[in-house]
């Protein structure tokens, strides 16, 4: 999963992250959890912005482990583990929202499992009279996505899944491009500049939204600015959060050639058409037809089509497309 190749990037995105991942000795028994391919890959094109909800609320190290707990259909609270009296989930709640207001400057988070705080999902939730019962997200992340659902969030240990992986840079880099080019420079014009680069890696990640987005686009301008583009980026980072699969890369590839088609002959057309085909198979990775597609744009293909997103989401050096 790792890579050796130095990444060559304009400018490092900022990215929050659990301070335990990064090798913080935060935890409540004094350790931590640093992760190899956060502080060895990722730190590379992400400028890592750790935090630790339980530090920041004045709970020291070593500390009381907490733990969620909730009778069946209410929301579980932060108690502590040998003190119940300790009950902590309004100050991370606060600490969620906090962070989300300070840091809006964030364009992802990656979180670690399993946590009472930092846990995207599936969480232990646990009886008052001690027996697991059910699973739910940390209580900071709780908050610090209900201030702001656009933000990328994902787990550390799933980004050890080659899709999962893919979709959560994906999705950091796509949203980046959204604050930087129309978040800070809102206008009608800026949204369509967007969607018109983005076009095609949308529908990768969600046919539907794309004609809906596409529809949307087509009235926007009935509506006032901020109504378009508060519909338009929910929609957007929603179908983002939705994984590619072989065959929806696939027909984007089929989409992709069929601006050179007048370009190449039908010797060269047949070559893309098989590599195409081995991808959706599954008997080559995407890299190898969409390299070979990218050569014949390179030549070939229009301004238009050379600007997609699709074709470089993220440094390649992150070898993502070796592994889907
Ligand atoms: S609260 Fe979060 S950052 Fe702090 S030790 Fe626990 S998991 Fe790590």
């Amino acid at each position: 999963m790792a890579q050796n190749t130095e990444i060559e990037i304009a400018r490092k995105i900022p990215v929050g992250i659990s301070s335990c991942l990064l090798g913080q000795e935060v935890r409540y028994n004094g350790g931590h959890k640093r992760s190899r391919y956060c502080l060895e890959v990722l730190a590379d094109c992400f400028a890592f912005e750790p935090f630790c909800p339980e530090m920041a609320i004045g709970l020291g190290v070593p500390r009381e482990p907490i733990r969620l707990v909730a009778p069946k259909g209410e929301p579980a609270r932060a108690l502590g583990t040998v003190n119940n009296g300790l009950d902590v989930t309004d100050a991370l709640l606060e600490s969620g929202r906090r962070l989300a207001q300070q840091r809006s400057h964030l364009r992802g988070y990656i979180l670690m499992k399993g946590s009472p705080s930092c846990g995207l999902e599936r969480v232990k939730v646990y009886h008052p009279n001690g027996m697991p019962n059910t699973a739910s997200s940390g209580v900071f992340v709780r908050a610090l996505r209900e201030a702001n659902p656009l933000l990328p969030m994902e787990e550390e240990a799933r980004l050890n899944d080659p899709v999962l992986r893919e979709n959560f840079i994906a999705r950091v880099f796509a949203y980046d491009d959204w604050i930087d080019s129309v978040h800070s420079a809102p206008s009608y014009h800026n949204l369509i500049r967007f969607h018109s680069r983005q076009k095609y890696l949308l529908m990768a990640h969600h046919y539907e939204s794309y004609r809906q987005l596409g529809r949307l686009l087509g009235q926007a301008r009935q509506y006032p600015l901020g109504v378009a583009l508060e519909r338009y980026i929910t929609t957007f980072m929603a179908a983002m959060a939705r994984p590619a699969t072989r065959k929806s890369h696939s027909n984007v590839l089929q989409h992709i050639l069929g601006y050179l088609k007048r370009a190449i002959d039908s010797e060269c057309r047949q070559a893309l058409l098989q590599s195409i085909e081995q991808y959706r198979r599954g008997l080559v990775p995407l890299v190898v037809p969409l390299t070979l597609l990218k050569h014949y744009l390179q030549r070939y293909g229009s301004d238009y089509i050379r600007a997609q997103s699709y074709l470089d989401p993220y440094p390649h050096e992150l070898g993502l497309r070796n592994a889907l």
